[in-house]
């Protein structure tokens, strides 16, 4: 069950790309890479310092003003993402192998992440061909119009759940918007982040336009944030990284997306296809090992249908598959790290105190090595407790029971996130009320996270700040300029001009 499949031409080691060339740190620094099922180092990485940074920073500044990137009519940047993600469906089998290898996710899922990371450069190939800025009139006084111009060196921060896919969230964006950009991809899988530079060279896109950084995010990326010569900071991860970063960057103004952490809600009402809300929350929570910035983690469940759901709902979570990674018929693989794993199982053990635990509570069994998790739910769990508040990132999930709307309500705006919810009900009215008064940036009614590249993508309170998707995506990446154009004669009152015999 736990057989341990390695990738043919694995690295032993993996290096940063500045300027166009695979490089060490200059200061020889580097750190191990283990992979979750086996817990044993096969890798070492460069460790990138404020040195390498400066490097890096300094190549996407150069190519940011000397280069032909910015400059680039949007169809010839398109051109050249769309062979990026041609690139991409290519390599489709060893990306996700690698992904797989490095994160402990299923096989299945990360062919699915590696599509997605291919559609987001085509998505936004397509919406800069398409973009239109705004030109306003006043009759017979003024024309104005937007000039929209990326606005420089991007820093991207990114973790290491999806990590490649996650990564293309924040590249193609920010290409597209003819920015350069230095990456600096998670500490925990590196592996993946290292075939964009492969994948870039070959579509053409010019050197130095991107750059990749390795290393620890209080090293390489406290660099990054810090540096003069970075206006723009995207970062994807927890909450309270993002708040360091929030800080670290105040002094240089830089503009800032934060995707942080959540602790959605799944609202399943007495009305609802019970059926199909049993398999979306389980998908929604145990998809992606739980590792899912969006998990549907706290399922809120009507008192009149809560016990026939929770005893159907534990039934299923007993029966999922956790296993090899590789394996196709997994369904859950490894967590991605010791440390990781350490976090989720002390919440593991804390449910037992704070709930009662249907399913899941430990390893499964049989299964001595790698970070596996049995997929864990605990009913009747407290609003106050811990595991319904806390982000756990992993394969756990709280159910509670309500009342009424109103219950429901305060029980999904009762946590300090404010990411996802899914609501499930057949009632038309009850679920725009519902969805409206849901103190959170997205919400799904009857599916789980289903995305639309279109539409907005971001959390309130401590879930974010900022949005991406679509061309909120590109404003974030570019800055409009506002052009004035006078038409006849301006009218100006005239200062001075009064002892001179004219009129005020
Ligand atoms: P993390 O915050 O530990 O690390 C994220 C990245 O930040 C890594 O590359 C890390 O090296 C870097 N980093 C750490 N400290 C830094 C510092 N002081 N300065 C600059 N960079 C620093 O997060 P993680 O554990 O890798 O990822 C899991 C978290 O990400 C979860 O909280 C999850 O909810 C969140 N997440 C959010 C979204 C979203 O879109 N809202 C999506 C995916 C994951």
């Amino acid at each position: 069950m736990t057989g341990h499949f390695i990738p043919k031409d694995l690295p032993t080691h993996i290096q940063h790309y500045i300027d166009g060339a695979f490089t060490d740190s200059v200061g020889g620094e580097t750190f191990s890479v283990l992979d979750p099922v086996s817990n044993t180092d096969y890798a070492t990485a460069a460790a990138g310092q404020q040195a390498d940074i400066d490097l890096a920073v300094a190549a996407a500044t150069r190519a940011f003003t000397e280069g032909p990137w910015p400059q680039l009519k949007s169809r010839e940047r398109a051109r050249i993402l769309n062979q990026i993600a041609d690139s991409i469906e290519t390599q489709e089998t060893r990306l996700a192998e690698l992904e797989t290898f490095d994160t402990g996710l299923p096989i299945t899922q990360a062919h699915g992440q590696a599509q997605r990371a291919a559609e987001n450069f085509r998505f936004f190939a397509d919406l800069i061909v398409a973009q239109f800025d705004d030109a306003m009139k006043v009759p017979g006084a003024q024309i104005n119009y937007v000039n929209r111009k990326p606005i420089g060196v991007a820093g991207l921060i990114t973790p290491w759940n999806t990590p490649f896919m996650l990564e293309s969230w924040k590249l193609a964006p920010a290409l597209a918007s003819g920015c350069t950009v230095v990456l600096k991809p998670a500490e925990f899988t590196p592996l993946s982040a290292s075939l964009w530079a492969g994948i870039f060279a070959e579509a053409g896109l010019p050197q130095g336009v991107f750059n990749l950084v390795n290393g620890l995010g209080e090293e390489a990326g406290d660099a990054l944030v810090k540096h003069p010569g970075v206006p723009l900071i995207s970062f994807t991860g927890e909450t309270t990284t993002g708040q360091t970063i929030f800080r670290n960057a105040a002094t240089g103004l830089k503009g800032l997306s934060m995707e942080l952490g959540g602790k959605s809600p799944c609202v399943v009402f007495a009305d609802a296809d019970l059926d199909a809300a049993i398999d979306s929350a389980l998908f929604g929570v145990f998809s992606l090992n739980g590792e899912r910035c969006t998990a549907g983690s706290r399922i809120l469940v009507e008192r009149s249908i809560y016990v026939d759901f929770c005893e159907k709902f534990a039934a299923r979570a007993k029966n999922i598959v956790v296993g090899d990674p590789h394996d196709p018929a997994t369904e859950v693989g490894a967590l991605v790290h010791p440390e990781h794993y350490a976090k989720v199982m002390s919440y593991v053990e804390l449910g037992k105190s704070e709930g009662r635990l249907l399913a899941g509570g430990g390893r499964p069994p049989g299964m001595e090595n790698g970070n596996y998790v049995a997929p864990t739910v605990f009913a009747d769990v407290a609003p106050e407790a811990r595991i319904f508040q806390e982000e756990i990132f992993g394969p756990v999930v709280a159910i509670t029971p309500f009342e009424n709307d109103a219950g429901a309500l305060a029980l999904a705006n009762g946590v300090k996130y404010g990411l996802a919810a899914y609501v499930w009900t057949q009632n038309l009215t009850r679920a725009h009320t519902f969805a409206q008064n849901l103190d959170v940036g997205m919400v799904w009614l009857n599916s789980h996270n289903v995305r639309d590249l279109r539409t907005p993508f971001g959390g309130v309170k401590a879930s974010g700040l900022g949005h991406e998707g679509g061309f909120r995506s590109i404003d974030f990446y570019t800055e409009q300029q506002a052009v004035h154009i006078t038409l006849g004669t301006v009218h100006t009152p005239r200062f001075g001009a009064t002892q001179f015999g004219a009129t005020p």
